[in-house]
């Protein structure tokens, strides 16, 4: 059997399974209960945070057929056929390919004239929908003025402020965000456990920090670190199959900066340059061990990054570093990073 990335295998199928958008979930759910269906929505938010997978369970609310509360029954036809993405009242396009006014109308009043069978409404998904050509986004405006009976139109983006306003007034608008590294790696550690993957912590931990607050990233450089590690993914092998620098490395590199020995410090980052790794996630990895030398240096470290023998060196030479010093230090080397 061909392998199923992990990002679909564990995409979510009811609400409840939504990580992150707490808010945006209630409310629909509340729409749903009240019976408060607007005829447009804008799902906004950066890519792999789940406005796609929200958007085909709200398409199933909407329709199941034995729907439980406010979820989705997920074995009736209307449920598994939207799941499989064959569902006739459920029309998917993305904007980025289907951009021109001719696509519109087709998907328009094509969809207009499938029968909706069994669906209670027709709900049309329109992907990165800021791709569209003004002359398109006219001809949805129309369709957004006078809608037919019982369709929902969710355009989904990463690119609200493209969406002329005249589209935007006629929607409710969601706004989706990033998801926190704590979530992001409670949802790998729970994946890995289900794949049966023998991991390290702090390999998760490195995987939820480079995802950026993408489940979707998170999910596809896990595949990744998976298909590089033999075995066990350890940190070590996660950040070579990721191509960034190893977080010893730069905990090493912050020790000698604190140590005030910036031959050893540059020594390092030619070393980090010659591996080719990218300069610009370096440079955020940086970021994020100067954060967390900060919460050392104030006794809040959550997480161990490093060994217990560079966590205890790297926190004796943070102390001896006083206070005022020590709080300019660290925002020279996030505004520097930024
Ligand atoms: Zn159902």
């Amino acid at each position: 059997m061909s392998y199923l990335v992990l990002a679909r295998k564990y995409r979510p199928k009811k609400f409840s399974e939504v990580q992150g958008q707490f808010h945006i979930v209630k409310t629909l759910q509340n729409a749903v209960k009240n019976n408060q269906i607007a005829h447009a929505y804008i799902f906004a938010g950066p890519r792999g945070v789940g406005k796609t997978s929200v958007a085909r369970i709200f398409a199933k609310v909407l329709n199941c057929l034995n729907r439980k509360g406010t979820e989705p029954c997920l074995k009736c036809d209307q449920c598994t056929t939207i799941d499989r993405g064959v569902n006739l009242a459920v029309s998917e396009i993305d904007g980025a390919s289907h951009n021109s006014v001719e696509n519109v109308r087709d998907l328009i009043e094509s969809f207009r004239a499938v029968p909706a069978g069994k669906s209670k409404y027709k709900v049309y998904i329109i992907d990165e929908v800021h791709m569209l050509t003004s002359a398109a986004f006219n001809a949805l405006l129309k369709s957004l003025e006078e809608p037919p009976p019982n369709t929902v139109f969710i355009l989904a983006t990463t690119e609200p402020h493209k969406i002329i306003p005249t589209v935007t007034s006629r929607c409710q608008t969601f706004d989706f965000k990033k998801l926190s590294v704590d979530i992001i790696f409670s949802e790998l550690q729970k994946i890995a456990r289900l794949e049966k993957i023998p991991f390290e912590e702090k390999a998760l931990k490195l995987i939820s920090r480079l995802a950026e607050g993408s489940l979707r990233d998170a999910q596809s450089l896990l595949d990744r670190v998976r298909a590089f590690c033999e075995d066990k993914i350890t940190s070590e092998q996660a950040a070579k199959a990721l191509g960034v620098a190893s977080d010893e490395l730069l905990g090493e590199l912050v020790l000698n900066i604190f140590k005030g020995q910036p031959d050893k410090a540059m020594q390092l980052v030619n070393e980090i340059i010659s591996e080719g790794y990218d300069i610009t996630v370096f440079l955020k990895q940086f970021a994020d061990i100067l954060r967390w030398s900060s919460e050392i240096r104030f006794n809040a470290s959550k997480e161990d990054l490093f060994s217990q023998e560079l966590k205890t060196a790297i926190k004796d030479q943070i102390m001896k570093i006083p206070e005022n010093n020590f709080m300019d230090l660290i925002f020279e080397g996030l505004y520097g990073a930024d």
